[in-house]
């Protein structure tokens, strides 16, 4: 096991620069998940750890180890890719055991390696079988228990659970997780998926344009989203967000009004006249059955129902500002069934309300 430390990784293709400023540093055997939209660099943050791009400038530390000019193969790191390829004419077991036996490892070594990897991985009454005869799943386990045999120092995953379908990810998912119980690797994984993300990870660093937008633990980033592209991005339905003018402690959404606690408006300065965007998740609004409010720090929305999509334990409706071009999602238990074309008075929890500057994006309040 070992940290590993970015100090200011610059990478530029050409003229184009896939990412800069990113430094972080992760403690030795945890689990961290580089998370953000498609070309975001996800996948060059990694190759660069695992030496398969080089920095354009900055310093990579694993352990504390300086290993810029190292190759990859020295780097003691094992990747696991979207498309894992088995060598197709050796068996699961061969599979497993070909990076030790490239290393020269001792064949008892090799061989108490395989069993326990196969142990863990539940692979083991599939050891003499080729890859064309398991399903994808167990494919890509082979893909992990190959890469794990090698005991290496930092693990990386480059969207191994994309090429899955959807049941098979989520078992997977849960594997993988107790297998970085059991193994304390130090992890890195990179996905496009905020599930995978907010399940699997110790810290996720959130990305987007080459940049980091935010380093946390999962529920805090969730629960407090540096900018709104964090905020969108973590969260699904997405949060809604909604343009709005501000003026004494209320806001204007669309010609509906909204006013804000006093002491809400008293944390910030929030310029009268001016534009700002809200932001709700849509588990934080509630159906009201008239438009008068019946809690505290609440605010009421009349909309009308476009759509409802029951899934059982919960529903979620979308729902129109009437005049304006605004859908709301909102997420509301499985026994609320409006029909489309019913008008609803939308209660939003004031305590769960987010304010961001439209031109940076950043959260206010
Ligand atoms: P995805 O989720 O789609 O895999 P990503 O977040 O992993 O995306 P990267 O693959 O790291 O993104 O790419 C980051 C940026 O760098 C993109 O704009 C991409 O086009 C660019 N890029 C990556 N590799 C190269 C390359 N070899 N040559 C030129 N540009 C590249």
């Amino acid at each position: 096991m070992a940290k590993v430390h970015l100090e200011d990784i610059k990478r530029k293709f050409n003229n184009v620069t896939a990412i800069e400023d990113i430094s972080f540093e992760i403690p030795d055997g945890e689990f961290w998940v580089l998370v953000g939209p498609s070309g975001c660099g996800k996948s060059t943050i990694l190759r660069t750890i695992a030496g398969l791009e080089s920095a354009t400038s900055g310093k990579l530390f694993i352990g504390d180890t300086l290993v810029n000019n190292v190759p990859a193969r020295q780097r003691d790191v094992a990747m696991v890719f979207q498309n894992y390829a088995l060598y197709p004419h050796m068996t699961v077991a061969q599979n497993i055991a070909f990076g030790l036996e490239m290393r020269k490892v001792d064949s008892k070594i090799i061989q108490e390696r395989v069993a326990n990897v196969a142990r863990s991985l539940a692979l083991e009454h599939l050891l003499d079988r080729k890859p064309k005869q398991l399903s994808g799943g167990q494919q890509q386990r082979v893909a992990l228990g190959r890469a794990i045999a090698r005991e290496p120092q930092v693990f990386l995953l480059d969207e191994p659970l994309s090429n899955l379908d959807a049941q098979l990810r989520d078992d997977t998912r849960a594997e993988l997780k107790q297998l970085h119980q059991e193994l304390g690797i130090t992890t890195i994984y990179v996905t496009h998926d905020q599930v995978e993300a907010m399940t699997l990870a110790d810290q996720i660093v959130v990305l987007n344009r080459g940049r980091i937008q935010q380093i946390g633990a999962p529920q805090s980033v969730y629960a407090r989203p540096a900018n709104q592209m964090v905020a969108t991005f973590l969260g699904s339905p997405p949060m809604n967000i909604l343009p709005a003018i501000y003026n004494d402690h209320t806001f204007d959404v669309s010609g509906q009004s909204l006013a804000i606690p006093a002491e809400m408006t008293q944390k910030v300065h929030l310029r009268q006249g001016y534009s700002f965007d809200l932001g709700i998740r849509p588990e934080h609004i509630t159906i009201n059955t008239d438009s008068e409010l019946n809690e505290q720090n609440a605010a009421i929305l009349s909309v009308d129902v476009k759509l409802v999509e029951p899934l059982g334990r919960e529903t979620l409706i979308r729902a129109g500002l009437p005049g304006s071009t605004i859908v709301l999602n909102v997420q509301v238990g499985g026994n609320v069934h409006p029909h489309p074309g019913d008008r609803l008075y939308l209660q939003l929890d004031l305590n769960q309300l987010f304010v961001f500057d439209p031109k940076t994006g950043d959260r206010i309040l």
